[in-house]
C-alpha cells in the first residue's frame, strides 16, 4: 500500500514476542496482497480487470470490505465511495504524476462514478460492474483493515498492550508502557508543529485523513487526494478528520468520509452517531486554525504545549 507501519508490543521479554512481530508483519502483506491498489498483483485488481466483463467471485475478505465500504457509502450519503478509482487515476493519484484535470476529463470520469457501478452480493461474495472502466478503490479503507486483523492475531496470541499503526490508523490494545492507555499525536496538517495535540486511547482505533500527504498544488491553491465524488474535484473545507471508534477500517472509512463532507456536515453526522468520536482541525479564510473536539473526547483531549495561543479549541 505504499506506506509504513509500526507495531508496539509492551513486554518484560521482548525475544519472546519477535515471532509475533513478524506474523503480524505478514498479515500486512498479506492483507496489502489483496488490496493495494499500487500493483497489478491483487485481488482488486484482478477485479478491475475482470468484473465489468462478467459477474465474477472474490475473496471473502475482499467481500467484507467491500461490504463494509459500501455500507459507510450509504450511511455519509455518498461521500465515501468506492467506485472512485477512475477519479483517484485521473488525477495522478494512483501511480501517476498528480496534475489538476480539465472540467472535461473530470465529466467523463464522472460517468464510471457511483454506487450504481457496482452490482455486489455481499452472501454470495460477488461482484459485477455496471460497464467497461468502471474500478473499485480501497485506498480509503484497507489500511484500516489491516491493523484490524494485525489487533485480532495479537489478542488471540494473548497479547494485553500494544499499539498497531499503520500510517495514521492504529489500533489501541491495552496500555503503553509508561501511563494508562496510549497516548497518540495528531499532526499538525500544516507541518509548522511536530504535533498538534493528543488524546488518549483506551482499547479503541483511530484513523486521520488530511490532504497534507498527498496532493498537487496549481494556481497558488492545494488540491488533495481526497476527491468529493458528487463534483469530481478535491475534497476543501477541512485541513484533517481524527475519527475514534472500535474497529479501525470503520475508523479509516469514516474518516475519509467526513473530510469528503467538510465541516458543517461532518460535525452534525459525528454528534449523530454515537459510535464515532471525532477531532477536526480546520483553517479559516482568516488564517486561524481552529480544532474541532467532540465533547465526548474532552477529558482525554491535549493541545500540544505552548500551542494555546496560535490554535482555538472548540469543543461540540
Ligand atoms: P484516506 O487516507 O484513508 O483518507 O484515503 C484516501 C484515499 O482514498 C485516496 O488516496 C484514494 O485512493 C481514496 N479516496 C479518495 N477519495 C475518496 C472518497 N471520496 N471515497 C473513498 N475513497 C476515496
Ligand atoms: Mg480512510
Amino acid at each position: 500500500m505504499g506506506t509504513w507501519a509500526t507495531l508496539t508490543l509492551v513486554t518484560a521479554d521482548s525475544a519472546s514476542v519477535a515471532g509475533l512481530a513478524y506474523e503480524s508483519l505478514m498479515v500486512l502483506h498479506h492483507v496489502d496482497s489483496l488490496m493495494s491498489n499500487w500493483t497489478d498483483a491483487s485481488e482488486v485488481a484482478r477485479i478491475n480487470r475482470e468484473a465489468a466483463a462478467r459477474q465474477i467471485t472474490i475473496h471473502p475478505e475482499v467481500a467484507d470490505v467491500l461490504g463494509l465500504a459500501v455500507l459507510v457509502g450509504k450511511q455519509s450519503r455518498g461521500a465515501f465511495d468506492v467506485t472512485i478509482e477512475p477519479l483517484v487515476r485521473l488525477w495522478g493519484f494512483l501511480g501517476g504524476t498528480p496534475r489538476v484535470p480539465s472540467q472535461d476529463e473530470i465529466d467523463a470520469a464522472l460517468e464510471l462514478v457511483g454506487p450504481d457501478m457496482l452490482d455486489f452480493d455481499a452472501d454470495d461474495h460477488t461482484v459485477r460492474f455496471s460497464r467497461e472502466g468502471v474500478r473499485i478503490d480501497f485506498g480509503g479503507i484497507a489500511k484500516g483493515y489491516a491493523v484490524d486483523r494485525v489487533a485480532e492475531l495479537l489478542r488471540r496470541a494473548g497479547v494485553e498492550n500494544a499499539l498497531v499503526d499503520l500510517s495514521g490508523n492504529m489500533v489501541a490494545i491495552g496500555n503503553a508502557a509508561t501511563h494508562d492507555g496510549w497516548a497518540i499525536g495528531i499532526r499538525d496538517p500544516f507541518g509548522k508543529y511536530p504535533l498538534l495535540a493528543r488524546i488518549i486511547l483506551n482499547d479503541e482505533s483511530v484513523a486521520t485523513s488530511g490532504d497534507y500527504e498527498r496532493f498537487v498544488g496549481a494556481g497558488g491553491k492545494r488540491y488533495g487526494h481526497i476527491l468529493d465524488p458528487r463534483t469530481g474535484w478535491s475534497a476543501r473545507g477541512l485541513a484533517s478528520v481524527t475519527v475514534v471508534t472500535e474497529r479501525a477500517a470503520s475508523a479509516d472509512a469514516w474518516a475519509t468520509a467526513l473530510f469528503v463532507l467538510g465541516p458543517s456536515r461532518a460535525r452534525l453526522i459525528a454528534k449523530d452517531r454515537e459510535d464515532l468520536a471525532v477531532v477536526f482541525v480546520e483553517k479559516l479564510e482568516s488564517g486561524d486554525v481552529i480544532v474541532w473536539v467532540e465533547e465526548q473526547l474532552r477529558a482525554r483531549f491535549g493541545l500540544s504545549n505552548d500551542l494555546g495561543k496560535a490554535v482555538k479549541v472548540r469543543f461540540f
